[in-house]
């Protein structure tokens, strides 16, 4: 008999919790393990590969295109985490350890990030801010509320002027201006690590012309959608809005307006009442703007901003956006 099933067979015949708990300990403490469990030998425990060197992006959607521009040259680790807001997130300390190994961040800038690698202590000369040479441009939407606010300042509950407010940092929601970040962000890479410049290069150019040809269909396929209202309870998709002529309706307060008092959700939906809003859009599913969709007799669409599923390439994450905006406008 092993082990196991003496343990299984003592636990039956005495029926006591403490006699099989006694059991269980001496098999997890290993006491009977040597006879029973093969041990790995030695030679078939395979030596560790170098790691490779570490990239930050700051969010999700930019690393998809640092992953690709880095192919299987460098690990590409996204700042904020999968699934959490831009404006709730703060770095934790074991993320500044691993975001300080880095040896070069793709970062927007525009007060959007500035404060994270600050807190990081990232070495200046090794960011890439992308904000500044994508020609940043003031908020596309009509903000409702009069408080956009993005970033580590940023103070969506209280209504205080935000200090970056004038631009909006989220450049990543145009296939235009990710083009050229592409072009960028190879340049910087090939100076950390110019062993693999020609390989940046090329994938780099590749995807350039991928997301121009990718903007030329959009713009046909936009040509059969109405140019109805959205509106949007994080002021992220102004790029986008802008780039196509579509109009967006702002309320800047988070993910699904939470946090709004109920004299400000009957503000917006009176002021929304006579706008001919073709749908109300999300990141999360619930809260005022559930309330605000009903109201307003639309539906609600929950969108993928910060691409916080799998995707494969930038473009894959982009089209989900376009798909969504095309079935709200072609209704
Ligand atoms: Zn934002």
């Amino acid at each position: 008999m092993n082990p196991y099933e003496m343990s299984a067979f003592l636990c039956r015949r005495f029926n006591a919790v403490l006699g099989c708990l006694f059991w269980s300990i001496l098999l997890s403490v290993g006491l009977f393990n040597s006879p029973f469990e093969p041990v790995p030998a030695l030679a078939n425990v395979s030596t560790e590969a170098t790691p490779r060197p570490v990239i930050i992006a700051t969010v999700e959607p930019i690393a998809l295109l640092v992953r690709e521009i880095c192919d299987d040259s460098c690990d590409v680790l996204t700042l904020i985490p999968k699934g959490v807001s831009e404006h709730d997130w703060q770095p934790k300390p074991k993320e500044i350890v691993r975001a300080k190994n880095a040896v070069a961040s793709m970062a927007i800038g525009l007060g959007f990030d500035d404060g994270w690698f600050k807190k990081i202590g990232t070495n200046p000369k090794s960011i890439l801010w992308l904000g500044p040479i994508l020609s940043p441009m003031s908020w596309w939407s009509d903000d409702m509320t009069g408080s956009a606010k993005h970033g580590p300042e940023a103070t969506t509950h209280k209504g205080h002027e935000h200090e970056h407010g004038s631009v909006d940092p989220h450049v990543w929601v145009d296939a235009v201006r990710m083009g050229v970040a592409a072009i960028a962000v190879a340049r910087h890479l090939s100076q950390v690590l110019p062993a693999y410049a020609s390989g940046f290069e090329v994938r780099a150019k590749i995807i350039s012309e991928r997301l121009a040809a990718l903007q030329l269909a959009v713009e046909a396929r936009r040509k059969s959608w109405s140019s109805r209202p959205v509106v949007m309870f994080h002021d992220v998709a102004g790029y986008f809005g802008r780039r196509f002529g579509l109009p967006i309706l702002a309320v800047s307060s988070g993910s699904s307006g939470h946090d709004l008092s109920a004299r400000m959700m009957g503000d917006m939906s009176r002021r929304f009442s006579t706008a001919n809003v073709a749908a109300v859009v999300v990141e999360r599913d619930g809260g005022a703007a559930k309330n605000l969709a009903r109201e307003l007799k639309t539906t609600i669409y929950v969108v993928d901003f910060a691409a916080s599923k799998n995707y494969t390439k930038w473009d894959d994450w982009y089209l989900q956006v376009v798909k969504t905006w095309e079935s709200i406008l072609k209704k």
